[in-house]
Parts: structure tokens; sequence; C-alpha cells
């Protein structure tokens, strides 16, 4: 077996870790980067790109750059309307009524999006370690429920990976943490992240760290404050210049990159000024967005956003039984968890020094190889027993939701339930499990109505089968059925959900050949430059070496660079770039020889 990595596979950026022998390091990227922006872009040729170079795009492409597609991961259309305002490209209804995303007529599943990052994060790992990676643990907000969490694991599948674990960002944060201190201690890990928040709270008994509760809120984050400040300065523009800036795309997105600027400005400078020239012309000329912001202008409009976080923050002491005076260290994870007024916040709610020992960018990703690990069998002392985040069950009479597997229940659980029919002689019987915390079944998550068929003719209430609802170590729920005689096959499942087994396989070998011809294209432009690299050097020795050349000899090396000018020509013929390169190191070594041993530089 090869590496496993540890990824965290963030919505606004993305970190790759391994374990080096017995210490976690972070996989440094193509570009030299620790952290790879969760971003793809599409360029008007349909070339694609990831991370720095795609966000660079962003500004002058925002329809085809795609980012915080994590937002979106195994929801359904109708379920991301408060998302899709925070984007500026297309989303859409898939066929399946998932959320997906349109890029020039086509539409990506939120799953192939998050493949196209985690194939590059994969390919960084592969150049850094110098060795294929078809391995990895990924980590996803506690808060996910299933559907997102298959969804993840789907994504690794379509990029090539076989994802051994998901794990959960502030479990993956509490497992860095035992790995470093190894000592008896209960944690809160507070992780505000750019398009989550989720808060954990972690006893550590040595080696063993148990999660007594988590909660969270998928759909709070950096840019969320992003969003308000978008408004904010849309508002501030309109005062000034009586424009409405709101629905223009690019001066959004222009808006947007300046917000988050002057918000991360902010965590250390008191006062921040914006200056965005040329925003929009009208008749009357050009005009621009000039305007100062304040730390307490910003933290007054963040404030409601702020408190979200405390609010779980007390209901996860409540559903602990604990009290904040029982809580050891807050660890902050994520990049919002810099805020100082976050900071303060934290600290006043738990009236504890908060710990800054971990890197908050990087915290998750080394939890996560620290996983890989344990997987691996390289780390042998830590073991960290996770819960279930939300309530799972089925929907039963009268809408209403009966709950088999409780909220923060230890993982892996299960839970056997006796169904019976309600009609003589019925045939099937369908099961509506969900997720959730609510009484009525319309408000809980619906994970998918698995239909039992293939029952033998009986009077009603007699056939009894026995359903198993599972929670497996990632969190992914696994419903089995089998009928009272005891045959598993009686009883077959179906769970419209989600990507169908056929759209991933579908896509991942659209993935593979996409790596396949990256690959050629990478090869191509080596033996390209290797070629060039050849032609500069014949050129220079001609021009250097002219006045002791050998006539014939002049002639043979011009006609080796038109060989080699002409495949160049033809760009993208490998072979014939392979046979020029060679031919034109044997000519090098042939004049060489001829010329003594004078250096061809
Ligand atoms: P993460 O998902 O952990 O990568 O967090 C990314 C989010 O953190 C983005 O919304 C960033 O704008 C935000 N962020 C990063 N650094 C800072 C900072 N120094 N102050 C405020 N927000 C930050």
């Amino acid at each position: 077996m090869g590496k496993v990595i540890g990824i965290d596979l963030g919505t606004t950026n993305s970190v790759v870790a391994y374990m080096d022998r017995r210490e976690p390091r972070v996989i440094i990227n193509e570009e030299g980067g620790r952290v790879t922006p969760s971003v793809v872009g599409f360029s008007k040729t349909g070339e694609r790109f990831v991370g720095e170079i795609a966000k660079r795009q962003m500004l002058i492409n925002p329809d085809a750059t795609i980012h915080s597609v994590k937002r979106f991961m195994g929801k359904r259309y109708r379920e991301a309307a408060r998302d899709i305002p925070l984007v500026n490209y297309e989303v859409a209804e898939n066929r399946n009524g998932d959320a997906a995303v349109k890029v020039s007529g086509r539409l990506y599943s939120p799953q192939e999006l998050s493949a196209m990052i985690l194939q590059k994060l994969k390919s960084s790992a592969e150049d850094f370690l110098g060795e294929p990676v078809t391995e990895a643990i990924i980590t996803v907000p506690a808060h996910f429920n299933d559907r997102q969490r298959q969804a993840t694991k789907d994504a690794g599948t379509i990029a090539g990976l076989n994802v051994l674990r998901i794990i959960n960002e502030p479990t993956a944060a509490a497992l860095a943490y035992v790995h470093d201190r190894r000592k008896n201690a209960t944690i809160a890990v507070y992780d505000f992240g750019g398009g989550t928040f989720d808060i954990s709270i972690v006893h550590i008994d040595r080696e063993v760290g148990e999660v007594r509760s988590t909660r969270g809120n998928n759909a709070l984050g950096g840019a969320d404050l992003d969003r308000l400040l978008v408004d904010w300065l849309a508002e501030q523009f309109k005062e000034e210049h009586s424009i409405d800036v709101s629905a223009d795309k690019i001066v959004r997105q222009r808006l947007r990159d300046a917000a988050e600027r002057a918000k991360i400005e902010l965590s250390t400078a008191m006062e921040t000024e914006i200056h965005l020239p040329f925003l929009v012309a009208d008749a009357s000329g050009p005009r621009h967005l000039q305007v100062r912001l304040s730390r307490a202008m910003f933290e007054t409009l963040a404030a409601p956003l702020f408190q979200q976080t405390i609010t779980e923050c007390r209901q996860v002491m409540e559903e602990s039984k604990l009290s904040p005076a029982d809580i050891d260290e807050v660890v902050m994870v994520g990049g919002s968890s810099r805020i100082p007024r976050v900071k303060e916040l934290v600290k006043e709610f738990f009236n504890r020094p908060l710990n800054h020992a971990f890197n908050p960018d990087e915290v998750v990703a080394i939890g996560a190889a620290i996983q890989a690990g344990v997987l691996e069998g390289e780390v042998k002392s830590v073991t960290l027993l996770d819960v279930t985040n939300l309530s799972l069950g089925i929907e039963v009479e009268g809408r209403r939701f009966a709950k088999l597997i409780p909220k923060n229940t230890t993982i892996p659980a299960q839970k056997v339930q006796l169904v019976s029919t309600v009609v003589d002689n019925q045939r099937a019987v369908k099961i509506h499990v969900l997720q959730g915390e609510s009484a009525l079944a319309t408000e809980n998550v619906s994970l998918g109505e698995f239909e039992l068929v293939g029952l033998d003719p009986a009077a009603r209430g007699v056939p009894r089968i026995e359903v198993k609802f599972a929670i497996d170590a990632s969190g992914i729920v696994n419903v089995s059925a089998r009928d009272g005689r005891g045959l598993q096959n009686q009883v077959t499942i179906r769970a419209p959900t989600g990507l169908s087994k056929l759209e991933i396989e579908e896509a991942r070998s659209e993935a593979q050949a996409h790596e396949d011809r990256r690959e050629a294209a990478a090869e191509t432009k080596d033996l390209r430059f290797a070629v060039e690299k050849q032609i500069v050097a014949l050129e220079t020795f001609l021009r250097e070496h002219k006045a002791v050349l050998h006539r014939q000899d002049s002639s043979e090396a011009e006609q080796a660079l038109k060989r080699g000018r002409m495949a160049l020509a033809k760009s993208t013929d490998k072979t014939n770039l392979e046979d020029t390169s060679n031919y034109l190191k044997r000519f090098a070594a042939h004049l060489l020889d001829k010329m003594g041993g004078v250096q061809l530089s």
C-alpha cells in the first residue's frame, strides 16, 4: 500500500498532508503553496485550471470560475436557495433534483467539481512524494449529513481515490491535539471556516479522544461575513452615486474580493480603506468607490453572525451536560477564527485562554494525516471515538419523525427495526429515512425513500422484515433488510438519491481521461522545451564558433536547426518532437566529437 494522504477539502481552501514516519507534514503544491484555493476555472477555450491560477481569473470570468462548491455538495436544488446568492456562477437543477453548476451550457455536479480539486491535490501529493497515491482520508464539517458525506466520498472515487474514511473537521483538529499533547483534558474545538461553523467538545483520556457532542451550521462562514460587507459597500456606493450595482456580477465579484481583503486586514488593523477605481461608468463618466471601514463598523455589521456561533457553543455545552468551567482548552480552527472579536467572544464564553499552538489553516489536514497514519498502522497510540452529529430515523404516521439513532451516539452505531405490511398481500414496503432533530418529518433532511420489494404474499402485519440502520465510522448511513425467514437477499433496497454507481463510474472515466490528456500535454510541453533548449544551444554554438567551423558542418547544423524548428511548428506531434530531440542530441554529440571536445551549452 502506498502513502495514505489526509485531505482537508475546504470551502475556500484545501490542504493535503501525510505522515512522514511519525510526524504529520503538509504537502507543498506545484505552485509552491501549502494551501490550494478550492477553485475550478474554465477558460473560454474549455481548458480547466484548479487552485491559484483558477482563482486569478475569478474577476474577469466569474461565470466560469467555480468557488465554494462545497456549499452545494449533496444538496437538493431547492435546499440551495440560501447559498446561490453567495456565488456568481449559475446554479441549476440536475436531473436527479440535486443542485448542479452550469458552465457554458454543461451541467457539472458538485461531486465532479470537487473531484477536479481532489485530482489536483492528488497529483500535487504524487509529485511531492514521488509515488502514486490512491488512498485518502477526507474531512468534512461535523454537521454534514449523510448525503453530503456520500457526495464527498463519491467525489474522491471520481478523482481516482479510494476514500478510506470520512472524518469530521473538528475531530481531525482534536486528533492533532491528542497526537501533540498526549494529556488528559476536555477541549472545545471552535471551527469557523470559509463556509461552515462547527463546535465540538472532546474528552481526552491519554491517547483516547472521545467526542462528547458536536453542533454546527453548514451555512455560516467567512463567505457570509464577506456578503455582509459587499451589501454594505454597495449601499455606500449607492448613497454617493445613486447607482445600484447589486445586480452586476463583475462588480459584485470585485466588491467581494475587496470585502474579503478588508475583512482580513481588519484582523490586524483598526481601519482600512477600500478603493475600487472605475467600478462602473455612466454617461457622466467613470465612478470610483472609495470608503473607509473601521474594525468597529465591521464588528457591528457582523455581530449577529458572531453571536450565532456563541449560541451554538451554549447549546453544545447543554447537550454535553458540561459547563464552560469543565473545558480545559479551546482549540481555534479555520481562517475566520483569526478575527479578534471572535477570539474575544469565545474567550469570554469559555473563560479560558485560547490555544493558538496550531495553524488554523492546517490543523484539520494534519489531523486527517494522523488518522491516515492510524489506519496505515504507523501511528499506534491515538484513537478517536466520534459521534453522529444528527439523529437518524424514519417517517411514521402523521408525517412525524421517529428517531432510531439519536444524535451524539458514538459511531459506528446500528439499530434494528421491525417493519411489516399494512394491507393483505402487500409486496413492497417504503421506508422514508431522514436525518435531523425536528419532530416533524418534513423539517428534517430526507436521505431517500428506501423501497423493500419482493415480499411474499401474506396477510397484513404477518411479514416481519428486519431493517438494519447502521452508521459507519465515516458517519455514512447504510440500510439493509432481511425478511423473517432470515433471507438477506429476499429484499432489495432502492435509494434514489445522489449519483448512481453508473454516473460515478462515467465521471471517473472522464476524470481519468482528462488526467491522461493533462499528462500527455505536460509531456509534450517538456519535449518542446527540450527541443527549444537544444536549438538555442546549437545556435549559440554556431555563432561562437563560426570562424573555425567547416562549411559542411555549418550547413549540416543549419539543416538540424531547420528540422528542430519544424518539429516545434507542429507543436502537438509528440513522436516527432521526441525523434527530433534525440536527433539533435546525436547531432550535437557528433559535432562536438569533430570539434574535439568543445562545450555545447
Ligand atoms: P478556511 O475555510 O478555514 O480556509 O477559512 C477561510 C476563511 O477564513 C475565508 O472566509 C477567509 O476570508 C477567512 N480568513 C482567513 N484569514 C483570515 C483573517 N486573518 N481574518 C479574518 N478572516 C480570515
